[in-house]
């Protein structure tokens, strides 16, 4: 049985993530960073034209990237190294779908509080535990492999009182991946309708965002964005378990979304009761950059 020595070497290995902090190595793909300074004469057509999915738009000479469309291909980062670059951050979630768009717009940031507060109001009443149902509505599979890392004992999202259920009428929450294909609207529809109140709906990867690679054509809708309402998207493509399990905390307003501000139920308007978090004891961050 060499499995035995094994696990006494290797000790604990379960993280401690939100409670403490946890993510991956340097050379991790957790999304793209956009420089704010680019020189007027630096023409970065270039790689909007070489973006799959039209992730990138250069306005006035000034890049905007939308993580909601970015497969994290590296296109653009070898094209042009000084302007583009991954970073290895994993708290990517954001509540509004334009908090995506980096760098952000400061005009938006009422709004986005506003979109914070609204879904920490309506999630007060998740305590103790939260139960989920996943729907493939077109995925390409890999969405699926990092959800199912979440049950492993490395992420052990049972600890945090997460639970996935086949049961929609059981469900807290809809984790949503693929880009919704034609086929599987109606069901995933179905599945949202009967779920009771308050229900909460977390799209997962580029593809359930935006469509990702795929887009919007015959067969697909560019994301469940018109499907269904959206509570909180998760860039990547795939995301990485620990940035399903953000999205999740964001969703129930335990942490912060990527884009900044309070956690939902730190809102001030979030109609908070005093009766403690769902998850005990969880570690605030400080937002991603
Ligand atoms: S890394 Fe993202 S933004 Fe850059 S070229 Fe690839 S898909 Fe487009």
């Amino acid at each position: 049985m060499p499995w035995i020595p094994r696990g006494m070497r290797n000790g604990i290995v379960t993280t401690r993530y939100p409670r403490h902090p946890d993510g991956y190595g340097p050379g991790f793909r957790g999304s793209v960073a956009v420089a704010r300074d680019v020189a007027d004469d630096v023409n970065l057509e270039p790689a909007t034209q070489a973006c799959p999915t039209g992730a990138i738009k250069v306005l006035e000479g000034r890049p905007d990237l939308d993580r909601g469309r970015c497969i994290l291909c590296g296109r653009c980062t070898e094209l042009y190294p000084q302007v583009f670059r991954f970073q290895s951050d994993f708290e990517t979630s954001v509540i509004a779908r334009r908090a995506l768009v980096v760098p952000p717009d400061n005009e938006d940031r009422e709004s986005l509080e506003r979109a914070r507060q609204e879904l920490g109001g309506r999630v007060k009443s998740l305590r103790r535990s939260v139960h989920i149902r996943h729907v493939d509505a077109g995925s390409d599979g890999s969405e699926e492999w990092e959800i199912a890392a979440l049950l492993s004992p490395v992420y052990d999202v049972q600890r945090l009182g997460v639970f996935f259920t086949a049961s929609p009428k059981h469900a807290d929450l809809l984790l949503v991946t693929g880009a919704g294909s034609a086929g599987m609207l109606g069901p995933l529809r179905e599945t949202y309708d009967v779920m009771p109140v308050p229900k909460v709906v977390i799209a997962v990867g580029a593809d359930a965002i935006s469509g990702g690679l795929i887009g919007e054509g015959y067969a697909t809708r560019g994301g469940i964005g018109r499907t269904l309402p959206v509570d909180v998207h998760v860039p990547g493509s795939p995301p990485s378990p620990f940035g399903i399990l953000h999205g999740i905390l964001v969703a129930v307003g335990l942490l912060p979304p990527a884009d900044g501000g309070r956690s939902g139920r730190d809102a001030p308007d979030a109609g908070r009761t005093g009766n403690g978090p769902v998850i005990p004891n969880v570690r605030h961050h400080e937002a991603a950059p």
